[in-house]
């Protein structure tokens, strides 16, 4: 059973807001066994296995309590069974709370919280407590069966993914891109994601860690497309007509003006990214009000005013450190000058970038892009 919390105060976008959460858990759920139905306040998922299915709801958004019930026959042995299964001496004390919908049972409620207290006072060490326990043991006797549950496991909470749109994120190998993109879907905006490589000088293992990264955030969207620009000739002519200290500064420019073109051909909102004010030559505010002003989208930056240790944090805890942290080049690093210029002026980045004709570079490469949709489950499983 699944609780929606904060979404059921949004009355007017109730409605749609319940269409796309139950829209993202079967994206989410994919190919697994299961049935779903919902009402106004709360949706069902009847399966067969539910540890898998309760792992990948604690991944969606817009979930606030998740709790699992168990359904057995309605004959008292096999409640006082799967009772004593589902608390598994795993707590101190515990009341229990019958709710009798199905008035055809002979036993009153009051009486079977009786008998199956009795049964777990025999039967373990645990305790009642009528006011505080640790365990709350719900059985609710149905027509169509007994359902038992126990406590509420926590969901993520957040916004459906996709309640405010799509948004392009810049992600590239390292730690700060992904938390950027996770960060964004907890807030309702869905992703489609950008990748720039540059083979030769970046290898196949540096894609295919980005196409990874991508599959860890997608467990939280269900619905993510890769889109891998070839950005090599773009590279080349950078370093071969622009002055060292300018070429991390003209690069990103030319990133961002790719991914403002691909922002309009996709129907994208706003391009979201991992940068983080200070920590490169390329994220001090001169730098960031050169590079930026390529476009008029707004760029979306979640971890803009956050501390790397707490960038990594979140990574570790969404699953994506281990793989940022494998040691594959990025074309960021590839072509790294010594001394990057720390404010650049941006009469010169125009000045340099006017070297060549970049416009129809940045039109092949548009051409050229490489989709991958992460949905379709045999390319997922792929790189996983
Ligand atoms: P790190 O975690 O090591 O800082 P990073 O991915 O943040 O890695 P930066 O050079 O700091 O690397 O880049 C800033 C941002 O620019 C990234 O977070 C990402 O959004 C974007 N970016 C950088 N390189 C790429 C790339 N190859 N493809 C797509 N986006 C990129
Ligand atoms: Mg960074």
């Amino acid at each position: 059973m699944i609780k929606y919390g904060e979404l059921t105060t949004k009355k007017a976008n109730r409605k749609m807001f319940i269409n796309l959460l139950e829209n993202n858990i079967k994206n989410i759920l994919g190919n697994i066994d299961y049935k779903i139905t919902k009402d106004r306040s709360r949706m069902y998922i009847e399966c067969n296995d539910e540890t898998k299915v309760v792992d990948k709801l604690k991944k969606v958004f817009g979930i606030h309590g998740i709790v699992v019930a168990h359904k057995v026959n309605t004959n008292i042995d096999d409640i006082k069974a799967k009772v004593l299964e589902l608390i598994n001496n795993n707590y101190k004390t515990f009341k229990v709370n019958t709710k009798r919908a199905d008035k055809s049972f002979e036993i009153h409620s009051m009486d079977f919280n009786r008998i199956i207290a009795t049964h777990v006072l025999k039967n373990t060490d645990l305790k009642v407590d009528v006011h505080n326990p640790d365990v709350m043991i719900n059985i609710e006797i149905r027509i169509e069966g007994t359902f038992i549950y126990t406590n509420e496991i926590e969901g993520i909470g957040g916004y459906p993914v996709g309640v405010q749109g799509k948004a392009l994120l810049m992600l590239s190998g390292g730690i700060d891109s992904p938390v950027a993109g996770y960060l964004a879907l907890k807030r309702g905006v869905d992703l489609e994601c950008l990748y720039f490589e540059s083979p030769p000088h970046t290898s196949v293992e540096a894609k295919n860690k980005v196409i990874k990264l991508a599959s860890i955030i997608n467990e939280y969207s269900g619905n993510i497309k890769v889109n891998i620009v070839p950005f090599t000739e773009i590279q080349e002519a950078i370093y071969k007509n622009c002055p060292d200290s300018y070429i991390i500064t003209i690069m990103r420019r030319m990133m961002y003006r790719i991914a403002e073109q691909v922002c309009k051909k996709h129907k994208l909102k706003v391009i979201v990214n991992g940068e983080s004010i200070g920590q490169v030559a390329s994220q001090t505010l001169t730098s960031m009000i050169t590079i930026n002003s390529v476009t008029n989208l707004p760029v979306i930056r979640p971890v803009a005013c956050m501390d790397k240790l707490e960038i990594i944090d979140i990574s570790e805890k969404i699953g994506t450190y281990e793989t940022s942290i494998l040691p594959y080049e990025d074309c960021c690093t590839i072509f790294l000058p010594k001394h990057p210029v720390i404010n650049p002026d941006l009469n010169r980045a125009m000045e340099y970038e006017n070297r060549f004709n970049y416009q129809e570079l940045i039109d092949k490469c548009i051409d050229n892009i490489e989709t991958i949709e992460l949905k379709e489950q045999n390319k997922f499983e792929e790189y996983l």
